[in-house]
Order: structure tokens, then sequence, then C-alpha cells
């Protein structure tokens, strides 16, 4: 067997990347060149405002265009920027892709599962039964997609999440941008006073942060806002972290 095993790790202006792939093809480093004969579990790690979400309908779409038969599956309680499709933080919203909702994923009418060629899981952490579904999957030769926060608030590991890390053909963790000093920024911070590991809010209740900035809150000016940028949009406009431009 032409079994190879890989660990890379590459570097873009935005965001560090590791990636763990296991592929049945000698020399294919990326999970979207693995054998689809083969079911597959692909895991999008990352904090919140990371771009799982985008990054896990990108992949979709690819399949997609490839004619393969796909399926979004959001999570019931995520209702938090759009009711029928899959939202991202900045409010880009996907709706061509075929979506259900559910609170457990076996819940999911098999029929439609089954026909189902690749599975897409948005907020994977927050499903009780994510290991066992997304195992049982891709043992039936689905490509199944899971967008999860690895770690909670607290940087601790999401429920049973990272438990599907040994059961994965690839992994990548996505950085976000530091909301306090605008570094790196692989974890989530809440700035709200709930303790229950499960609260669903966006970047009023989250921040994605970096190592330094999980332990304090001092926020620093953005070292990148320019005097031609605000000549541009004047001193008293800020981007926020989601692209947006506001006063
Ligand atoms: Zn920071």
């Amino acid at each position: 067997m032409n079994s190879s095993t890989s660990n890379s790790k590459c570097s873009t202006n935005n965001h560090v990347t590791f990636t763990i792939s296991f592929t049945l093809i000698k020399g294919s480093m990326a999970s979207e060149e693995a054998d689809h004969s083969q079911g597959q579990i692909q895991i999008i790690f990352g904090p919140m405002f990371s771009g799982k979400t985008t990054e896990l309908i990108r992949r979709m779409r690819r399949y997609s265009i490839a004619n393969y038969d796909c399926l979004l599956v959001k999570n019931i309680k995520d209702t938090r920027y759009d009711k029928d499709g899959l939202a991202t933080h900045d409010l880009q919203v996907e709706n061509v892709l075929p979506i259900v909702s559910a609170a457990k994923l076996f819940d999911v009418d098999k029929k439609i599962v089954l026909e189902s060629e690749v599975i897409g899981i948005d907020e994977g952490q927050f499903y009780p039964d994510v290991v066992s579904f997304s195992e049982e999957m891709a043992n039936r030769g689905k490509v199944v997609i899971v967008a999860a926060l690895d770690g909670t608030f607290e940087r601790r590991g999401f429920h049973d999440i990272l438990d599907l890390v040994p059961l994965a053909e690839s992994v990548i963790k996505l950085n976000a941008v530091c909301m306090q000093c605008f570094r790196e920024a692989s974890f989530t911070k809440r700035t709200s006073a709930e303790t229950e590991v499960e609260v669903l809010g966006g970047s009023e209740k989250y921040l994605s942060v970096c190592r330094t900035c999980h332990q304090n809150s001092s926020k620093k000016p953005s070292p990148r806002k320019s005097k031609q940028y605000q000549r541009k949009y004047g001193s008293e406009h800020v981007v926020d972290l989601t692209g947006r431009l506001d006063n």
C-alpha cells in the first residue's frame, strides 16, 4: 500500500496552519486531494472569528461543483445570524447548499444522510454524537468535514471534540486576529460573566485572542492603522475584525 504520513507547517500573512495529513495517495498532502473513493474525516479547528465556517463552505462548494451530493448540518441552537441559511460571523450567508438543522447528528433524516456523499458539520463541538456519527459516516464511504472550536473560553478541550483527532484523515487549526493586540490569535476569550461552557454569542460576548491577551485585557491600537488609511476613512472610523467599517 502506498500509504504515507506527513506533517506540515506553513505560514501565511494571516494565519499559521498546522496540517496533519494521513493519506493513501503518495505525495499528496492536501486533504482535498485525497482519494475520494474512501470515506474520510476532515477537521477544521480554530478559535472564534478564525473563518472555520467560511473554510467549511469553501470546501463544500468545491465538492458541490464536482457534482458530489452535499449536505450541510448546522446546530439547531445556532440562529445567531440567520434562521435558515448558514451564516458566518461576517454575515456571509450560505443558502445554496442543502442545509438541515439538528440538535443531534443521528436525528437528521437518515435517508437524506445516506444519500449524501459529503457531509459538512458546523459548530461540531455542540453535538453530543459528533465523534460516533463522523466515524460511522466515514466508514460508510462519506467525506465528513467538521468545523469546530477545539477549545473552550478557558482553553480546555470542548466537550469530546478532541476525541475526533485520532479518527481523522486531516486536521487544521486556523488562527484569527487578536482583538486586543492584533497579533495571531489561537484562543477564544469570553467577555461576559457567564460561566457555563456553552454560551452562544458573537463579538458582544467573545474575543479571539493571543496567548498573552488571554491572560490580560489591555487593548492596544492597531499598528497597521496608517495615516493613509485615516485620510481615506477619517480617524473616527474603525474596521472591526469581521471586516466591517463602523463609525
Ligand atoms: Zn494579543
